[in-house]
């Protein structure tokens, strides 16, 4: 199929984004990459009047550090944080999540402020960003908004963000250098959307007792989920298999996913259960190891 037809706007700023869709508000619709919304309009599930190509303004493609988090402008693609010697510094868990995201082709056009503003539950970066408690700048011609990740995403692919504004930047937190980290998923075949994925970032004192936990999950509840249970459970504690059966059994009570083509609510429900266990795992034997957020 064939999109239905539509102006095409090409902005030569934020601010003549930010008029045009103040302007045209519901009739608009923002291109960054193209590699959702094109297969959308393709279907007809959308049928903007406007399409508001971002994709190339200046000013919002930048990876930099400012004060305790990584900036990333919402244009940044993929690919760029994917090779990105700051990223993989100061906010490793990005780098290694990211990987997941599509095949290289969409890593080359897709963005971050795309990913994000689509509001995937199944998406990584989302499940990154709520496992950091990072934040998401919004801009209209009001000013600016920073939203957490529970304020941003609301349900399946629908956010908090009203039609006249537009993502500018995501803020990572910069991970401890003694904490540790892992990001593992499981999809249909490398490149699809995750059926159930898990982001897990781990501090523990010489005596191996967890002394920080984060830890979300995606691809099975409405939205990325923070597990502050499991993590309030675990801290103070070692990391044993006891432990870790007993995370196993709490993130499957922390969870509601819905059955679907892909796997069963019971399969994602225990899948995620070991994705935790797994990545918890796996972050426990990077901090002994010493390796950290490094490795
Ligand atoms: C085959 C296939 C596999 C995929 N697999 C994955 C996967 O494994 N993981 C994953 O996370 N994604 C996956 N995706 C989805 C896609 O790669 C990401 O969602 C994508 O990178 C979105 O970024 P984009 O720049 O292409 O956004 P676009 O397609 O241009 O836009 C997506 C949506 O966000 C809005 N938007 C874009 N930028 C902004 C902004 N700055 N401010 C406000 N709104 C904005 C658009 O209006 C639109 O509603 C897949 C897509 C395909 C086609």
């Amino acid at each position: 199929m064939k999109p239905a037809v539509f102006n095409y706007i090409r902005p030569e700023s934020v601010e003549e984004t930010l008029q045009l869709l103040s302007d045209y508000g519901d009739d608009a619709k923002i291109l960054s990459g193209g590699q959702s919304l094109i297969p959308v309009l393709n279907m007809r599930l959308s049928t903007p009047k406007y399409l508001i190509d971002i994709g190339r303004l200046e000013g919002l493609n930048y990876i930099r550090e400012e004060g305790d988090h990584l900036s990333v402008g919402a244009l940044v693609k993929h690919k760029d944080i994917e090779s990105s010697p700051l990223v993989k510094e100061l906010c490793p868990i990005l780098g290694e999540a990211i990987r997941w995201v599509g095949t290289t082709q969409i890593r080359n056009r897709g963005t971050i402020g795309g990913s994000i503003a689509h509001g995937d539950p199944s998406a990584e970066l989302p499940c990154v960003l709520a496992a950091l408690r990072g934040e998401i700048v919004v801009a209209s011609l009001e000013g600016e908004d920073v939203l957490s990740p529970e304020e941003f995403f609301l349900t399946y692919m629908l956010t908090s963000m009203q039609p006249d504004q537009v993502i500018k930047e995501i803020r990572f937190p910069i991970m401890s250098k003694k904490s540790a980290f892992s990001f593992v998923e499981v999809a249909r075949t490398h490149g699809d959307f995750a059926l159930a994925e898990a982001a897990v970032i781990l501090e523990t004192d010489e005596t191996e007792t967890v002394i920080k936990a984060q830890i979300a999950v995606g691809g099975v509840n409405p939205t990325p989920t923070v597990l502050e249970e499991v993590e309030d459970h675990i801290m103070g504690k070692k990391l044993t298999d006891e432990l870790l059966t007993e995370v196993r059994r709490m993130t499957e009570g922390n969870v509601d996913p819905e059955s679907d083509l892909h796997g069963t609510a019971e399969y994602r429900r225990e899948l995620v259960g070991v994705l935790v266990q797994r990545a918890l795992k796996t972050a426990g034997e990077r901090v002994k190891k010493g390796a950290g957020r490094h490795e």
